[in-house]
Parts: structure tokens; C-alpha cells; sequence
């Protein structure tokens, strides 16, 4: 089955408490391990930015499950496209806090020096989020 990348942004809703941070990504790593899919995800309290990468169909049923998340809203796909070889490989779902998300970071990949990943084209998150990977503890 072709592998596929997907990228993803949303905005978190009131049904987003702060313990479910953890829950999410508790149970994201344990389904992504089960269907191999692997990624990362950013959160700067308002917005989150993912990446996941695996057989097609397995991306598109995850993002299926996570479309329908009633957790986050007005989710928007950036990119999705076939690949040759994953480039997260090392993470069932890695994460990037708010404190990673520089105003460096920001003005380099957007028009912006805040987290505005609206306002990004696919290839520039896609950028952003390798340029995040350097620093991200393996799972
Ligand atoms: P459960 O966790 O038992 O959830 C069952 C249903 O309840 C689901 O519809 C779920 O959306 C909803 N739900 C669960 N907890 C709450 C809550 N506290 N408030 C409101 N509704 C709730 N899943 C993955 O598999 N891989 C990912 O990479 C991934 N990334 C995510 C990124 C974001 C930003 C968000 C918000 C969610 C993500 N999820 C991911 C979670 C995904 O949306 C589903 O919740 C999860 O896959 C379903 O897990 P489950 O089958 O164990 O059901």
C-alpha cells in the first residue's frame, strides 16, 4: 500500500481540557503503533499542526477518527501526498510544546512572527515541522 503523508491544521474547542493533551496523545501513540503510522503533532494552546505518515489507508481512517474529534474544530488539510520513505519515522506521534515554537521558527516559515499555521502553505509546515524534528526526544 502506497505511503502517504498527511498535514493537517485545527483549533482547539472548549471540550479540549487541559489533562486531555495527555489522553490524546496516549491514545494516538497506541493506535499509530497498531497501523504503523507516524508523525508529529504541534500545539500552541490555540492551534494544533499535525503530520502522519503511513499506508494510505491507515492515514485516512486515523484522520477520519480525528476529523470527527469534537476536541478541536475547522480542521483543514494543508497537504496529503504519496511518498517515497517516511521522514518521522522514530515517533509514534512526537510532540512539539509551545515553548519549541520560537518567533525565529514563526517568521522563517509564515508571515508571521505567532504560531498562525492558517496562513501556511503545506511546503512551509511541512518545513517547519522537519526544522522541529531536530529537536524532538525519540519515543
Ligand atoms: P476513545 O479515545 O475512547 O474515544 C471515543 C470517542 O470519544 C472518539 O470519537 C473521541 O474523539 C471522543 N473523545 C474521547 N475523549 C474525549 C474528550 N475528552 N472529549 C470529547 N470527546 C472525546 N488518534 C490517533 O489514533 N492518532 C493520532 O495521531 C491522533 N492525533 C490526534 C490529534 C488531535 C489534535 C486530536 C484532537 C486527536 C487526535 N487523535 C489521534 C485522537 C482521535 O481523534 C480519536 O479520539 C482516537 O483515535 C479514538 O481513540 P479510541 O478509539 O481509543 O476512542
Amino acid at each position: 500500500m502506497y505511503l502517504t503523508r498527511l498535514i493537517y491544521v485545527s483549533t482547539i474547542t472548549q471540550l479540549c481540557r487541559p489533562e486531555s493533551l495527555d489522553e490524546i496523545l496516549i491514545a494516538s501513540r497506541k493506535h499509530n503503533e497498531e497501523d504503523h503510522i507516524t508523525g508529529i503533532l504541534s500545539f500552541d494552546e490555540q492551534y494544533f499542526l499535525q503530520c502522519l505518515e503511513g499506508s494510505r489507508s491507515k492515514v485516512n481512517e486515523a484522520y477520519s477518527r480525528i476529523h470527527n474529534d469534537k476536541r478541536h474544530t475547522n480542521v483543514i488539510i494543508l497537504d496529503y501526498e504519496e511518498i517515497s520513505s517516511r521522514v518521522f519515522g522514530d515517533w509514534s506521534m512526537g510532540y512539539v510544546p509551545k515553548s519549541k515554537l520560537t518567533a525565529l521558527l514563526n517568521i522563517q516559515f509564515s508571515g508571521s512572527d505567532s504560531f498562525t499555521p492558517y496562513e501556511m502553505s503545506g511546503a512551509s509546515a511541512f518545513q517547519m515541522l522537519l526544522e522541529l524534528k531536530k529537536n524532538l526526544p525519540s519515543d
